[in-house]
């Protein structure tokens, strides 16, 4: 590949931060995991944070820790990582999917109420790309309802619309630190809350609902401990957040280096026919964790197969989620169900993307657009 789809940029501070942690005793859940929570939660404005394995582990404790399970619905997205759903499916409840805006593909807000039923318990956006669903219509909503809101802010580390931020009009968000995201440690995750008391629960159910940590029990010695509560394995290692926490001071010029991306992008994509990009909100802190676009003349697998051929990175965020095999299989989906986000999985392609991509590299990727679009309309 001459241009990547992504790079993480994760070097001699994490490095230093990982050696740290293996000189002392605790490799699993421990101080530097707190450390880690700390800043996160005081970074995003929240009360509280709880560091997990990854965000599908959170979806699905927050979930739990809700008690929502069998017998309840939860609205959300179709146009998502399929672990969005899939969470929804591991707590027992069930998806009910509602259409996405045409212009930003996030959840249609004005589409849920239509939705809701007596089973409904909650409703879960996602901020698809970095830009945040309408938090404050979706917190309405719910209140009118009596629902629960959990966000899957895997996109969202740095958002804000309309003075809300990820975790701030909802039960919380739960973050995602894959090693394709914003703030990345391979595989991670977290939630975030402003319910202390939830996210106590939450910490309990990541370690199988013990009543004492391994760090507990190394620093005061063997006691017995027991099982409060039924739990899983969730939770995050003094390894993940080491490589996490130097990442803190680098987030913010990051996030302008994307922007500035961005705005590359759009300037150098505006005249290429067909080719279409997300609406920007106004009232938004876009978090920029991709960038894509919507191919409408050539065939997006077409553009797909004409990039990779250049030797450029490119993927599909996403096609979608009811769409997928097991989804038709086991709820008896198909094509026409959700026609907004049918279309977003027909055209979308996410470009690469990342801070230390050259000025250069946003122009050979529209070079290229360009080229196998001038070549399907004149084929
Ligand atoms: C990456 C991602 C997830 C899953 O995150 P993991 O940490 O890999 O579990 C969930 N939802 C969305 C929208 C994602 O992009």
């Amino acid at each position: 590949m001459s241009i990547p789809f992504y790079l993480h940029d994760l070097g001699q501070e994490e490095l230093e931060a990982v050696a740290q942690v293996l000189r002392g005793p605790i490799l699993t859940t421990g101080d530097t995991v707190k450390e880690f929570e700390t800043r996160f939660a005081a970074f995003l404005g929240r009360d509280a944070a709880v560091g997990l394995s990854s965000a599908t582990g959170g979806l699905h404790l927050m979930l739990t820790a809700l008690g929502i399970g069998p017998g309840d619905e939860v609205i959300t997205t179709p146009l998502s990582f399929i672990a969005t759903a899939t969470a929804i499916v591991q707590a027992g409840a069930t998806p009910v999917f509602v259409d996405v805006e045409d212009g930003t593909g996030n959840l249609d807000a004005a589409r849920i109420e239509a939705a809701i039923t007596p089973k409904t318990r909650a409703i879960l956006p996602v901020h698809l790309y970095g830009q945040m669903a309408d938090m404050r219509l979706i917190a309405e909503i719910a209140q009118r309802h009596g629902l629960e809101v959990i966000e899957d802010a895997a996109h969202c580390v740095e958002g804000e619309r309309d003075g809300l931020r990820p975790g701030q009009a909802s039960a919380g968000a739960c973050f995602s630190f894959y090693a394709t995201k914003n703030l990345n440690c391979g595989e991670g995750g977290a939630i975030a809350t402003d319910r202390p008391t939830l996210a106590r629960r939450i910490t309990t159910m990541s370690v199988h609902g013990m009543n004492k940590s391994a760090a507990d029990r190394q620093r005061h010695g063997y006691s017995h401990w027991d099982m409060d509560e039924f739990g899983w394995k969730y939770n995050m290692s003094n390894i993940q957040a080491a490589l996490l926490l130097p990442q803190f001071a680098r987030l913010q010029r990051k996030l302008e280096q994307r922007n500035t991306l961005a705005r590359l992008y759009a300037e150098a994509l505006a005249d290429i026919p067909g080719l279409v990009l997300p609406a920007i909100r106004p009232d938004c802190r876009h978090a920029w964790h991709l960038f894509v676009v919507r191919s409408r003349i050539v065939p997006r697998d077409a553009l797909v197969a004409g990039l990779q051929a250049a030797g450029i990175g490119v993927a599909v965020n996403y096609r979608p989620i009811h769409l997928m095999q097991w989804f038709r299989r086991t709820w008896g989906y198909g094509e026409g169900a959700f026609p907004v986000a049918e279309s977003w999985g027909e055209e979308v392609l996410s470009l690469p993307f990342y801070p230390g991509m050259t000025e250069d590299a946003v122009r050979q990727v529209a070079e290229c657009i360009t080229t196998v679009t001038a070549e399907y309309l004149n084929r």
